[in-house]
This record gives C-alpha cells, sequence and structure tokens, in this order.
C-alpha cells in the first residue's frame, strides 16, 4: 500500500517525567530494565517498532514522573547511543539531549575478566575504550577484554 503521508503512531503525552526517544528498534525492553521497571508505581508507555523517518524503525519510551538520573543516562547510552532524552514538564519540553557516546567509558560498567586488575581490590576506576559505537563494542584499558552489548546490558 503506497502511503502519501508519514505515518505516525500517536502515544498519549506525559505531563511531568521523561520520554526516550529514537532507541534502537527492540531495545526498549533492556532499557526498561537497566531502569528497573517496570515497577508497581509508575506509569510507562512503550512503542515498539515504529517508523522512524530517520531510523528505518524505532522504540520510544515514555515515562510518567520521573526524571533520569546521570548514572541512568551515562547506562543509556551504551544501550541506544543515537537516543535523546526530553524531559517534561507540565506537557512542555523543558531539556532535549541527544546522547553522545564519547571515546572513553569510566566508571559505568565492570570489567567482565575476573582477573583483570580493575575487579581486584586496588582503588583503580573501571575505563574502556569505545572500539565500535553500534553495535558497542569496548575495550578495557586494563586487559583489553572487549565487552559487548550482552556483556554490558547484563550488567545493568
Ligand atoms: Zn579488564
Amino acid at each position: 500500500m503506497f502511503m502519501s503521508e508519514k505515518k505516525e503512531l500517536k502515544v498519549k503525552s506525559i505531563k511531568n517525567g521523561t520520554v526516550i526517544d529514537h532507541i534502537k528498534q527492540n531495545r526498549a525492553a533492556n532499557i526498561l530494565n537497566m531502569l528497573n521497571l517496570p515497577d508497581d508505581e509508575t506509569p510507562v508507555m512503550v512503542a515498539i517498532n515504529v517508523e522512524s523517518s530517520n531510523m528505518g524503525k524505532k522504540d520510544i519510551i515514555k515515562i510518567e514522573g520521573r526524571e533520569l538520573s546521570a548514572d541512568e543516562v551515562d547506562k543509556l547510552v551504551l544501550l541506544a547511543p543515537q537516543a535523546s532524552v526530553n524531559i517534561i514538564r507540565n506537557y512542555e519540553i523543558v531539556s532535549k539531549h541527544n546522547l553522545q557516546l564519547t571515546d572513553e567509558v569510566i566508571d559505568v560498567v565492570k570489567c567482565s575478566n575476573p582477573n583483570c586488575i580493575s575487579n581486584s581490590n586496588e582503588p583503580i576506576q573501571d575505563k574502556f575504550y569505545v572500539q565500535s559505537k553500534e553495535p558497542v563494542l569496548l575495550r578495557c584499558h586494563y586487559c583489553e577484554r572487549t565487552m559487548d552489548f550482552e556483556d554490558i546490558e547484563s550488567q545493568f
């Protein structure tokens, strides 16, 4: 069927909270897990595999009454490097932040190598270099172990 108009899924807007948009398709579940959602109280709206003009398909998550912490944003960028985070207050977008995966990831994930010095009792920060952004691949600064999406996601 030919569609002359852009088809957009309408999802109810939220009053206060966070909209995570431009999530790579089928990643919404990983992100909800990282955010410890669903819980018993927070209203969450999730759209999976919706049409996107620049991504083909994408996921969207709307969370009522919650703004993401800096720690959560640090994790989110590893799960959805192209996502945008919109903070909504009183139905207005008060901030729009396009995530950017930087070249180094510090103190967000732990090395999966049990013998890595970063997993000893030494006071050493976890440090990785971004080898690839999509799919995400991180290389440990200390032992050069490579961590893929599954390794990263399983820690959140
Ligand atoms: Zn390591």
